[in-house]
Parts: C-alpha cells; sequence; structure tokens
C-alpha cells in the first residue's frame, strides 16, 4: 500500500475530476475496474471513467454493474482495512473461482455488447506474468495493461 491508500476509506464520494473522465470522441472497448467509485466503467484507450450513459446501457446492464461494485467495494475495503477480514478479503480478490470474480467476469460478459468489455484483476506488489484466471501467456496493449486473449481479463 501506498500513502494516499490509508486515506482513502476517509474520501467521500465526490464526482470525479474532469482528467479521470473519458473524452474519447469514440468509445472503442471498455473495461471493469473498481477504483473506489460507484462507475467500475473503464476507456481501453485513456483509461478514464466512461459514464455509463455514453455507452447505453440497458437497465438490467445497471444492475449487475451496481451489484458488482457494491460486492468488490466492500471486499476490497475489508482488505485495505487491513483488519481481522483482510486475509479472507486478499483470498476473494484473487482467486478465480470466488464469487466475486465470477462475478465480474459475468458482468464483463454482459457488456460486451457491441464493443470488448475486460475485467481487471486485482493483484497486489507482484503483477501476474500470466493470466490468473486461465494461466494463458498475456497481451500487452497500447494502454499499458496485459491482456489475457482467451477471458480478456486485464491485469
Ligand atoms: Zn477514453
Ligand atoms: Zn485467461
Amino acid at each position: 500500500m501506498n500513502n494516499n491508500d490509508q486515506y482513502r476509506k476517509l474520501m467521500p464520494p465526490e464526482p470525479i475530476s474532469p482528467e479521470e473522465q473519458c473524452t474519447c470522441a469514440e468509445i472503442q472497448a471498455i473495461y471493469l475496474a473498481f477504483d473506489l467509485t460507484e462507475n467500475p466503467i473503464h476507456c481501453d484507450i485513456c483509461r478514464g471513467a466512461v459514464a455509463p450513459e455514453r455507452i447505453e446501457l440497458t437497465p438490467s446492464q445497471v444492475d449487475a454493474v451496481a451489484d458488482w461494485t457494491t460486492t468488490f467495494g466492500s471486499i476490497y475495503k475489508l482488505w485495505l482495512q487491513s483488519g481481522s477480514y483482510e486475509a479472507w478479503a486478499y483470498e476473494q480478490l484473487v482467486e478465480a473461482g470466488s464469487a466475486v470474480n465470477l462475478g465480474g467476469m459475468a458482468v464483463a460478459g454482459a457488456l460486451s455488447t457491441g464493443r470488448s468489455c475486460g475485467y481487471l484483476w486485482f493483484w497486489n506488489e507482484r503483477r501476474p506474468d500470466c493470466c490468473p484466471r486461465c494461466a494463458s501467456a498475456l497481451d500487452t496493449l497500447p494502454n499499458a495493461f496485459l491482456r489475457c486473449p482467451i477471458c480478456k481479463v486485464y491485469v
């Protein structure tokens, strides 16, 4: 954890700054990544947050994203707290078969209509050098993420 992380739990939800917002003319591909805000949808090109209305999510897609964000956020915060639940939370975040990762993959799949939607996999300290889900070799994307060509998992 860096210095910023320890203060994050005290940061209230606020509108994100314009620099963190995607302003690309066209959104070609997206990925899901919890960033401590309510909106985990990001642009593949600039890594900025994509307003849900820009990609015209259906109500059921919105519900699925919101449910996953709440679950992932709750577990992530338990990990950040470094208390009694830290080890449990870490397992949930890294395990390929955990409910939160299965859910995230399902939501990314549900959002892959018309454009590709990846799923940013949690890792800490050491970036995985193969897919944390299927162990495939990873491609390097222009946005500096590594991506599994099979699962569309990003690390
Ligand atoms: Zn963008
Ligand atoms: Zn994979």
